[in-house]
């Protein structure tokens, strides 16, 4: 491995001695050893006055347990693309050194080239955007090639590379680094290539946090590679080069407990792109689409089609690309109403569809972690996790017999007692609700539950905005499954005053589970109807909710 750096590193970079940053957090310290000054200013809300880890070590663990790698295999960049550039300056030396990359593809491999001063050796892809694996290969041992760009799914064709021809590429490949640029993998229905980095120390990994997960303008992405690899990109990284609030707000982000929220907005954009591709198939503005892997679609339009003056006119940008072949763009999937925008001006849109009611809430305190999506106008998903088996069953009944869709993670001090996961959950669940019901224009607002024979729960929902809880039902103080009894009234008056909605709850009954689940499931009951929409006023006489 020490070998493969040899050859690889430019020989001024691996004897380099690097600018001696300090090693990152220090507690319990007199620190007057970087010049920084004792106070951080008013108005900010950490420690900024003093300089950050050069790899700040919980971010560090965090995205290497998200890219399923280990640490020392990982390096956190500015983006994905100052990866790209810190690969040129630690290998390329200029006027020597070149770098192979398979047209069309991400065009910064080639600026990065340039500013370097190393070569570009093209090899382009074939019909159909194929990869041609064993052109690439002679096109390597033919010239003084370093670094290889692969990029899957590529930018800007959307199309994946088989896992086998990399590898056979990074194989035939013992001078070069191959790197895979896999900045849309997420979308892809294959999995990233971080696995074969143990067995292939020639291989290197590009992430980012950009896309999938809606942080372009924190600028975060990592590379991933065999340590040596990781060591040498070091010595060219900047001492400092990740600031503070960036690492702070990209660590919330990334919480663990964000992920089915995540894991829900990719299913969405893969399924808009699904139902874009059909739409646009349909377009007589279009000549070629084709299928992706990633969160765009390459689309080649009819000659002489006016649709870009259209877009223009109606202010939604898509990308051009002209300079590769005449007509073809580039579009961008988005939300729902921003691709019905975009196939509007095709002339292939559905009926304008009514912008769904969703909020996502996010709540860290040092006692729960909680992140929640809900959607009012689809059932689909449920997925809920509180650590606390009953409690994910109640909160079930509550979407399920609602009627929509409820993503609702929690990571809790359950080592204490249920008491702050289960009321910060209803918390949650409040605001989210609230959120998404905005305005409330056209909700049905009141909902009611006559009593179930079997249930014996009766409960009347006002969706006023006004909090108010009556809660009449005797249940034991030991509750169930680790929900406390004395919980249960908890919940709903945190979800009436966060919610904003009076909530009358009367149940009765001899089993404990009985009258916990009725309750529930009718409180469900009766949120539907007052949470279903008609039409557009708000059903006031005052005219606000
Ligand atoms: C967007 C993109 C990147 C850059 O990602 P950042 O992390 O935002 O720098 C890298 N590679 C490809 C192919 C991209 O499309």
């Amino acid at each position: 491995m020490s070998r493969l750096i040899d050859k690889i590193a430019r020989p001024e970079i691996a004897k380099l001695t690097p600018y001696a940053a300090r090693g990152g957090a220090v507690q319990n310290a007199i620190l007057l050893d970087a010049n920084e000054n004792p106070w951080a200013p008013p108005s900010v809300s950490g420690p900024w006055n003093r300089y950050p880890a050069q790899q700040p070590a919980a971010l560090r663990a965090r995205m290497a347990a998200l890219y399923g790698v280990a640490e020392e295999q990982l390096l956190i960049t500015r983006g994905a693309d100052e990866g790209i550039d810190l690969l040129f300056r630690a290998t390329c030396r200029p006027g020597i050194d070149a770098a192979l990359i398979t047209p069309p593809t991400f065009s910064l491999y080639e600026v990065a080239a340039r500013i370097q001063g190393a070569a570009i050796i093209a090899e382009p892809l074939g019909d159909g955007f194929d990869i041609q694996t064993d052109a690439v290969i002679a096109a390597i041992k033919a010239n003084p090639v370093k670094l290889v760009f692969l990029c899957s799914p590529n930018n800007p064709t959307g199309k994946l590379i088989a896992r086998e021809d990399v590898l056979r590429i990074a194989n035939a490949s013992a001078d070069q680094l191959v790197v895979i640029d896999e900045a849309y993998v997420e979308f892809a229905d294959a999995p990233s290539l971080s696995a074969d980095l143990g067995d292939t120390p020639n291989l290197v990994v590009l992430r980012t946090l950009s896309k999938a997960y809606g942080l372009a303008g924190a600028r975060v992405g990592a590379v991933l590679a065999g340590k040596y690899v990781i060591d040498l990109l070091r010595k060219v990284l900047a001492p400092y080069p990740l600031p503070g609030p960036v690492v702070a707000e990209v660590s919330r982000a990334i919480n663990p407990v964000n992920m089915a929220v995540f894991n829900t907005r990719i299913a969405q954009i893969k399924a808009g792109r699904e139902q874009v591709f059909a739409a646009l198939s349909r377009s007589v503005d279009v000549q070629k689409i084709w299928p992706s892997s990633a969160n765009f679609l390459l689309v080649k339009l009819k000659s002489g089609s006016d649709v870009a003056a259209r877009l223009k006119r109606q202010a939604v940008h898509v990308r051009d690309f002209s300079s590769l072949e005449a007509d073809l763009i580039r579009i961008s999937i988005g939300s729902a109403e921003e691709n019905t925008a975009l196939l509007g001006a095709f002339g292939v849109a559905e009926k304008q569809p009514v912008a769904p009611r969703s909020a996502t809430v996010s709540r860290q305190t040092k006692e729960t972690q909680i992140s929640a999506l809900v959607n009012l106008d689809t059932i689909e998903p449920v997925i809920i996790d509180t650590g606390i088996g009953f409690f994910d069953h109640m909160l079930e009944q509550i979407s399920r017999h609602g009627g929509f869709s409820l993503v609702l993670t929690a990571k809790g001090d359950l080592h204490i007692d249920e008491h702050h996961t289960v009321e910060d959950c209803a918390i949650v669940l409040g605001q989210a609700l609230r959120q998404a019901l905005g305005d409330r224009a056209g909700i049905g607002r009141y909902g009611f539950v006559l009593p179930m024979d079997e249930a014996q729960a009766r409960i009347a929902i006002d969706l006023s905005g006004r909090p108010n809880l009556r809660f009449e039902a005797d249940i034991p103080a030991e509750g169930v499954g680790g929900l406390g009894g004395q919980m249960v009234p908890h919940i709903f008056e945190s979800l009436a005053q966060h919610l904003g909605a009076a909530i009358h709850i009367e149940a009765r009954g001899d089993n404990t589970h009985h009258i916990i689940e009725a309750i529930f499931k009718s409180f469900g009951r009766a949120l539907k109807p007052a949470l279903a929409r008609h039409g557009s006023a708000i059903p006031s006489t005052k005219g606000v909710l």
